[in-house]
């Protein structure tokens, strides 16, 4: 995933991990370079987000009468 602050990317492997960082369980990636806390996204929220996206494009593609 990208940081929301500097737009680096994340490693997966980062974000897998817990914090760390913060005692007692945070649950916020935190970003190796700039150390924004960014926003946990669940993976069902992920998905939703990109069947949107995908439902978008084929609408653009059905806009030929
Ligand atoms: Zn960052
Ligand atoms: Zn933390």
């Amino acid at each position: 995933m990208k940081c929301g602050f500097c737009g680096r990317e994340i490693p997966a492997d980062h974000v897998q991990q817990s914090c760390g960082m913060c005692k007692g369980g945070c649950r916020k990636i935190h970003c190796p370079y700039c150390g924004h806390e960014n926003p946990a996204t669940p993976a069902y929220l992920r998905r939703l987000a990109e069947k949107k996206e995908a439902k978008s494009q084929t609408h653009q593609e059905d806009d030929h009468s």
